[in-house]
């Protein structure tokens, strides 16, 4: 058996053409626009929010870049979360991840106003999809949702199982699955057994990033699974996944690759985020073409 790649890349180029073209639609009534908030010098943190720049761009949607130095108080990002909140020129706000651990990460997230959290990690957004209604849905999972669907995977009475528990990756496409009919078991570095869990899965989500201590291999993939690699593990100036893709490809029906798998569909979940704040908040409809939920 020879699984499959789900090819994110070419997805979510698709994507990014749809919004595109929305943004051009939209022109005259609003101009879709992102502020990202970065604290400190993390270096991946430094490029992932480099990209996002480069892909809002790309597809006509206006990006403001703000940065603080490592050691600057919770309470300045605050204030320029507050800014940037009442200001109406700004559609969408993001604060990249991981911030300082000096800092409370829900704190900070809860002062983005719900309309403007395009990452969807206020506390508000999250907590709606334990009630099956969309807010805004934070962009990992909302990225991996989209490909499960554009590859017609069947969701309803399926195992899914996720190596990950974090609020932004794990906690919110547990939810997400479960209100899609799968039957959901999140592993994490605490749990035992975790080989068992993994190879029961008919769905395998992992998003761990630890590399080498910590690989997907073929005894962890059941025969004719969908695995998703969200992890980023970078070695030797190359980019890895969580999983032995050369191996599971050859046991799995589906598969995605790293790079060109989940993390391109990140980054257009987020343009169409932000395309989506700015069509609610300018009160201009989008085209049939454009729906907001991911599946
Ligand atoms: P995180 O908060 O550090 O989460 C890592 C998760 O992995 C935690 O739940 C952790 O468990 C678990 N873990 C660590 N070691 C483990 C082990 N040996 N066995 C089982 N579970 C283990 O990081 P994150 O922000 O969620 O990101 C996780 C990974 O996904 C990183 O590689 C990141 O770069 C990647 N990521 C990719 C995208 C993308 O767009 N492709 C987006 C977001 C994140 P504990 O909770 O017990 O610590």
């Amino acid at each position: 058996m020879t699984a499959t790649v789900m090819d994110g890349k070419g997805l979510s180029g698709s994507i990014r053409a749809i919004v595109k073209g929305e943004v051009e639609r939209l022109e005259g009534f609003a101009k879709p626009s992102l502020a990202t908030v970065l604290v400190g010098s993390d270096e991946a943190s430094d490029l992932y929010v480099s990209l996002k720049h480069r892909a809002c761009q790309e597809v006509g949607i206006r990006s403001m870049d703000y940065r603080f130095p490592d050691g600057t108080p919770e309470g300045r990002v605050i204030e320029k979360i507050e800014e940037l909140n009442r200001d109406d020129g700004v559609h969408g706000i993001l604060v990249q991840l991981p911030l300082p651990a000096s800092m409370g990460v829900h704190r900070v997230m809860e002062r983005i106003r719900p309309e403007k959290d395009v990452d969807g990690l206020n506390p508000r957004n999250l907590g709606l999809t334990m009630y099956q209604e969309h807010g805004m849905l934070p962009c990992t999972p909302a990225g991996i949702l989209t490909l499960l669907s554009h590859y017609s995977v069947d969701l309803r009475g399926k195992h899914a199982v996720i190596i990950n528990r974090s609020p932004d990756v794990g906690k919110p496409l547990t939810m997400l699955l479960l209100n899609r009919d799968a039957t959901v078991t999140v592993c994490h570095s605490k749990t035992i057994g975790i080989n068992g869990h993994a190879s029961s899965a008919d769905i395998l989500v992992s998003a761990v990033g630890c590399r080498p201590d910590f690989i997907v291999g073929e005894g962890m993939v059941k025969t004719g699974a969908v695995v998703i690699d969200a992890g980023t593990n970078r070695i030797g100036g190359r980019v890895y996944g969580d999983v032995d893709f050369e191996r599971v490809v050859h046991k799995a029906s589906y598969i995605t690759p790293v790079p060109g798998g989940v993390g391109p569909m990140t980054v257009a979940m987020l343009l169409r985020n932000t395309l989506v704040a700015a069509s609610i908040q300018a009160r201009v409809g989008l085209s049939d073409l454009f729906t907001y939920a991911p599946a």
